[in-house]
């Protein structure tokens, strides 16, 4: 991929000359696959399916080796029925250390007893998928120590999932289980026995199985093919691709074919399946893509996809806890209620002063009046008094003139006219 980075500012030079003599850092690919050798390799799987699909016998056929022991009796407190008729799910672990030609190669296998016995098993999924997460979580927790070094990867990079060879289509077991796992776990899904079925009916179930699993959006692991790989790897990733889901048979039994060659396989009266035939089934797909050519791509992608997904999905969540303790502050709806709280505060306060205000102007306005209105009684009051004086005084000479009226009359002594006297009578 071109790379659109821009050159640093600084002056950095790159010299590409040929050595000498020779240093040593070409080794460095050796010493890694040394160190590796040294170490192992390492795989953890998962293999779910009902009881008696041939699980058990497939995974030692896949390794050459019992490494799982063949279902034990449950013990008594095991697959026994709970009082809702439930068998629960049990997640076993079973360590091996295969080597083959001085390299080793650590297994975990994980198996599930139980799955798929219940008469109701809606719920079979639950504990293999807290299984996925806990391996997740527990790699997460390891990781974010400070002492990174030494992370013990214990997560699934693949799950073997076994359908029941029907040759009808999914069942609803079947679909409930992928969906829930498709996204933590690379998916496999295999048609068990398929030697119970002819090729007929084996090709019309795959297709039928590719249907259903494309309808449901469910994602298998797929190897990748990429444009710059040589070209047998990519016809080797194409026609495993095309061969999906593959069609299994297990069997660590010797048998002789017809023409005499002794072979893993299963005889019937109508001739013998070789397992390790690609012709007679896919066994040798699944180990291809499981052991072969594949395995680091599983680890890599449970590595870069899977556990990325989950990471972030789970840190995501818990940022968004933490958003919503800050999201409740700031909460837009009591930010509003507060807003609009403080609002009618306000408004209360403008209305109280305003009716302080106008309180105010009226008692002083009344104040006023009752001045005035006092002002005005004193007015009257003194007038009043007035009149009541003048009206007193004008009633005294009344009774002063009419006293001198009712004395008798005396001639005028002085000749003071007539008219003057009488003008000042009047
Ligand atoms: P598990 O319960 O899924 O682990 O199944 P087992 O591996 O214990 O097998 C259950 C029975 O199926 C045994 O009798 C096996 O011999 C038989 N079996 C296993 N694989 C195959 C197969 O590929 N084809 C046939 N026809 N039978 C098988």
């Amino acid at each position: 991929m071109a790379s659109v980075d821009k050159a640093p500012e600084t002056d950095i030079k790159i010299i590409r000359r040929k050595l000498n003599s020779f240093v040593g850092f070409a080794n460095l690919p050796k010493q890694w696959h040394r160190k590796s050798v040294r170490r192992g390799f390492s795989l953890n799987f998962m293999v779910v399916g009902e009881s008696g699909l041939g699980k058990t016998t497939l995974v030692n056929t896949l390794f050459n080796k019992e490494v799982l022991a063949k279902a034990a009796e449950p013990e008594e407190d095991e697959n026994v029925e709970n009082p809702s008729g439930e068998i629960p799910v049990r997640i076993e672990t079973t360590k091996a250390e295969i080597e083959e030609d001085g390299v080793k190669l650590n297994l975990n296998i994980i198996t599930t007893p139980g799955f798929g016995d219940s008469l109701n098993n809606s719920e079979s999924w639950k504990p293999i998928v807290d299984e996925i997460d806990q391996r997740f979580d527990r790699y997460l927790e390891a990781e974010s120590r400070v002492n990174r070094s030494q992370v013990p990867d214990e997560r699934i990079h693949a799950l073997l999932y076994f359908v029941e060879p029907t040759a009808h289509s999914l069942k609803s077991l079947d679909i409930e289980l992928m969906k829930a796992v498709h996204q933590k776990v690379n998916l496999i899904p295999v048609i068990a026995k398929s030697d119970t079925l002819v090729d007929e009916e084996i090709q019309g179930f795959k297709e039928r199985i590719l249907a259903d699993i494309e309808h449901q959006q469910i994602s298998v692991f797929e190897p990748s093919v990429y444009d710059n790989d040589d070209e047998e790897t990519v016809t080797n990733s194409k026609s495993l691709i095309g061969a999906y889901p593959f069609a299994v048979v297990g069997s660590l039994n010797e048998v002789t074919t017809p023409d005499g060659r002794s072979v893993r396989g299963r005889s019937y009266p109508w001739g013998t399946i070789e397992v390790d035939n690609g012709d007679h089934n896919d066994f040798v797909r699944l180990r291809q893509l499981l052991i072969r050519s594949n395995l680091e791509e599983l680890k890599e992608s449970t590595n870069e996809k899977l556990y990325e997904n989950y990471r972030s999905t789970k840190l995501l969540n818990m940022g968004i806890e933490q958003d919503h303790t800050v999201f409740k502050e700031f909460d837009p709806m009591t930010k509003q209620e507060e807003e609009r709280a403080l609002h009618e505060a306000k408004l209360a306060k403008m209305e109280a002063e305003m009716k302080a205000v106008f309180q105010q102007k009226v008692s002083e306005k009344e104040k006023k009046l009752q001045r005035s209105e006092a002002d005005l009684f004193a007015r009257h009051k003194e007038m009043k008094e007035k009149l009541m004086k003048q009206i007193k005084l004008l009633e005294d000479k009344k009774a002063q003139l009419e006293k001198q009226k009712s004395l008798p009359q005396e001639p005028p002594v002085s000749s003071t006219p007539q008219k003057t006297r009488k003008g000042f009578l009047r």
